[in-house]
């Protein structure tokens, strides 16, 4: 038992003494027989929504049309979902209406493998009717019954297959394997945000390279309506042929679990694909994934290809200031403090990622980013905010001078100035380079 578990038990004592039955079911049942930490806990129960509603003095009524309540209790939410199946399947897709039922076995039937489709009872036995606890032990992932009949009710468990297979380490059980193969063709019906999200569960889930594995190996994303970006098309292709990869690629791949942070992961295999900004972008609106993501990625991804360059273009034969100031550069001038931050993790962890720190001892290669981190936390300033001058302030100062492009130009200037810390941070100072900029540009500091 886990306290994830014992602080939802009462809710189950609340539903069995009002008659109903009711149960941990899903995921968190399979997490709690391998002794891993519950992402959420599931209820399932003969109760019916309104009942649900009656018997919690909080809820909210996230789908009701599919029969689930979420409860919240000391803090935390719960969803609630009545004993249900799910017959009229449509083109593929989950079903638009459900049928509650009475009975948990029929429920548990109506899920995607037997690991999922485990209930745990008020007093701790497990109702497991397809044997997903023996499947567990043997690290099989298997369908529920007959396979052809699951993937073809909802083809998005071919996609969660994989996911799963590759969270858990488990092999996918010969039938299931052989239906995947037979029906990725309905993939092309599923909505790209539901792959989408399987996806990024898959990267940021404790398997992301056994996943790419799965991945190239079923060739799902190519039946999906994802376009892939070419790089990522090619090593998949490359992948499946046997021909051995890009040795720094692979490598890279099995070391994304050395990332904590999803995002992380996803900007290393982009990276590691070789993918441009564009491509990266691309890959992402096609997934649907929210826009400030994949602003976040191009930018990753942009300061990147130049950070490259730079280190292509010889660090040792220039000073360390010279050309850790390429960085300041493109961090305040392009691509932000958010993005080298991330950059630095991900190269830090993943250093193979820069193929000029190989060429160098591991001691120079990290004393390399060492300087780069250095300037990045001491930078006076990065945003024009932090500026001691306000555009307001030049604008004065400039008599003769109407309000336009020069002054967002002019201001961009001396923020760059500071941050390469060729002008101090002062106004007076400021000022100074200001009515020179106006003059001579970027020549002026
Ligand atoms: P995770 O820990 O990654 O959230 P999970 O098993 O809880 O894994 P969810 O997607 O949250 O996965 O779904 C909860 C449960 O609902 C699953 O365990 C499974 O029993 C059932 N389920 C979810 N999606 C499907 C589906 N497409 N087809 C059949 N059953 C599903
Ligand atoms: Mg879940």
């Amino acid at each position: 038992w886990s306290d994830a578990l014992t602080k939802a038990l009462p809710l189950l004592h609340v539903l069995e003494e009002r008659g109903f039955e009711a149960v941990f079911v899903g995921g968190c049942v399979r997490d709690t027989i391998l002794g891993k930490e519950l992402k959420d806990v599931d209820i399932a129960t003969s109760a019916a929504p309104e009942e649900v509603i009656a018997a919690f003095p909080h809820t909210i009524p996230t789908g009701l049309q599919h029969g689930t309540v979420t409860v919240v209790h000391e803090g935390e939410t719960y969803e609630m979902t009545t004993f249900r199946t799910e017959s009229a399947y449509e083109q593929f897709r989950r079903p638009t209406q459900v049928q509650f039922v009475t009975s948990l076995e029929a429920d548990l039937l109506r899920r995607d493998f037997t690991i999922n489709s485990m209930a745990m009872r008020a007093d701790g036995t497990i109702v497991d009717p397809f044997g997903g606890l023996a499947d567990l032990r043997r690290g099989l992932l298997r369908c529920v019954g007959d396979a052809d009949a699951r993937l073809q009710e909802d083809a998005l468990r071919i996609v969660r297959a994989v996911r799963f297979a590759a969270a858990y380490r488990l092999r996918i059980a010969h039938g299931t394997w052989r239906a995947i193969l037979r029906h990725r063709g309905l993939l092309a019906h599923i909505a790209m945000e539901r792959v989408g999200l399987e996806l990024d569960k898959m990267i940021a889930g404790s398997g992301p390279h056994q996943a790419a594995a799965w991945l190239a190996a079923s060739r799902l994303l190519e039946y999906t309506k994802v376009k892939l970006p070419e790089p990522l098309a090619a090593a998949a292709a490359r992948y499946r042929s046997d021909e051995p990869m890009h040795a720094n690629m692979q490598t890279a791949i099995e070391s994304l679990i050395e990332l904590s942070q999803p995002e992380d992961r996803w900007a290393a295999l982009c990276m590691a694909l070789s993918l441009n900004a564009e491509q990266g972008t691309e890959l992402f609106v096609e997934l649907k994934y929210a826009s400030a993501r994949s602003s976040q990625l191009a930018a990753v991804i942009g300061l990147h290809r130049e950070m490259l360059d730079v280190f292509e273009s010889g660090i040792a034969s220039a000073s360390s200031k010279q050309w850790s100031n390429r960085w300041v550069r493109l961090i305040v001038g392009k691509y932000g403090v958010a993005a080298a931050r991330e950059w630095l993790r991900v190269t830090r962890a993943l250093p193979i990622l820069v193929p000029m720190l190989q060429s160098d001892s591991a001691d120079t290669s990290l004393a390399l980013l060492d300087e780069l981190e250095h300037r990045l936390n001491t930078l006076p300033a990065f945003i024009l905010k932090q500026l001691a001058v306000k555009g307001s302030d030049v604008l004065a100062q400039q008599k003769d001078r109407q309000a336009g492009r020069w002054l967002g130009q002019t201001m961009n200037e001396l923020l760059l100035a500071t941050a390469l810390g060729a002008v101090p941070n002062e106004k007076q100072a400021l000022l100074n380079l200001a009515d020179r900029i106006i003059t001579l540009g970027s020549a002026a500091y």
